[in-house]
């Protein structure tokens, strides 16, 4: 693998250079605390050390709200909505959102494709960069470490401040080129860099432990102090679950049909015509949320659908913890596998 030396003073410059295959998407600051992903207007503004962004990378493959259609109700006729593609480059991505693009690609590609989330796939590119985790983050329990390069075109690992640039795919080498301030090097390998945040068991390990905890107290405790906000699921990059609805205009005689996102832990998401509730109870939605992550789809792919990203508990307004959550469960699972005369 060709690996280059890069200087963090250039990284503007490299950025300006990136431009010349399409619209750059970038990290930049977001008020005070905060980070978002947008897209370049001026590289400096770029920031390459950031924990997390509010909205995961998803926003640009499938926007919070988009039009699908938009109808006539004179003649009963509909224009399916033509979306513009241009090639765009995601600029300073953390392993783990990549590996969340990696898992949205299984959940709209497989079977039935998702159009224009395919379309706007194919003209993307990748450039990660490494990152320092905090209290939050705890990807390496769902098998992501800082320097997963799967997925992107170009990874950038933080070497005492300034960078080496891995090049990992054809479409990675063809965006070098011509940039001159870059020099062969060998990589290194970085130690010392480690997760807070933890989960007890090997990942693999999850799903016998959910197989028994279905009936756990633990999601009623949750729950209790659960606010049925729904910020867990909506800023999670792998959820994907939308809502559809058509807006008539105020004549009557048109309208759009528009998709947007939803959350399983909204207490309205499975509510059915004549009002009956599948999830009613907040104790069975949180119990959902967290066999989606860590059971249903796992069973079928061997990966957990969480990749550790945080935002569920850093953008909680309840502080609940995903992880903490599944460490009680891991808990509990041992506690029930002690002789019935040794359990406290
Ligand atoms: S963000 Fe926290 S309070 Fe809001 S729905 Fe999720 S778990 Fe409940
Ligand atoms: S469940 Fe939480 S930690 Fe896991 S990917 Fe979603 S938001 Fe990130």
């Amino acid at each position: 693998m060709e690996c280059f030396s890069l200087l963090r003073s250039d990284v503007p410059a490299f950025i300006d250079h990136l431009g010349g295959f399409g619209e750059v998407v970038a990290p930049h600051s977001k008020g005070e605390v905060s980070y978002t992903f947008e897209v370049v207007k001026d590289s400096s503004q770029v920031i390459l050390d950031y924990n997390r962004t509010l909205l995961p990378l998803k926003k640009m493959f499938l926007p919070p709200v988009e039009t699908m259609l938009n109808f006539s109700l004179k003649d009963a006729s509909f224009t399916p909505v033509e979306i513009e593609i241009s090639p765009r480059l995601f600029f300073g991505v953390h392993s783990y959102e990549m590996q969340s693009i990696l898992r949205l690609d299984h959940s709209m590609l497989s079977g039935k494709v998702e159009s224009n989330y395919f379309r706007r796939r194919q003209s993307s590119r990748f450039v990660g960069i490494s990152f320092h985790p905090d209290e939050f983050h705890f990807s390496e329990s769902v098998g992501i470490t800082i320097e997963e390069m799967e997925g992107f075109d170009l990874f950038l690992n933080e070497i005492e401040g300034d960078f080496q640039v891995y090049v990992l795919s054809k479409n990675g080498a063809a965006l070098l080129k011509g940039f001159e301030y870059i020099e062969s090097t060998n990589p290194e390998v970085i130690e010392g860099r480690s997760f807070k945040k933890k989960i007890r068991y090997h990942y693999n390990r999850l799903p016998r432990v959910f197989q028994y905890a279905y009936n756990s107290p633990i999601w009623a405790e949750v729950a209790s102090r659960c606010v049925g906000c729904g910020a867990c699921t909506l800023t999670c990059p792998t959820c994907f679950c939308f809502d559809v609805n058509d807006e008539v205009t105020v004549t009557a005689e048109d309208g759009m049909r528009q998709r947007s996102w939803d959350s399983c832990m909204l207490a309205a998401f499975a509510e059915v015509a004549g009002g009956e509730n599948f999830r009613e109870k907040t104790s069975n939605r949180t119990r959902h949320r967290l066999f989606r992550k860590f059971k249903y789809i796992t069973d079928e792919e061997g990966l957990p659908w969480c990749v550790g990203c945080g935002r569920c508990t850093a953008f909680c307004p309840a502080g609940i913890s995903l992880p903490d959550i599944v460490n009680e469960l891991i808990g509990e699972d041992e506690k029930a596998q002690l002789p019935r005369s040794v359990r406290v």
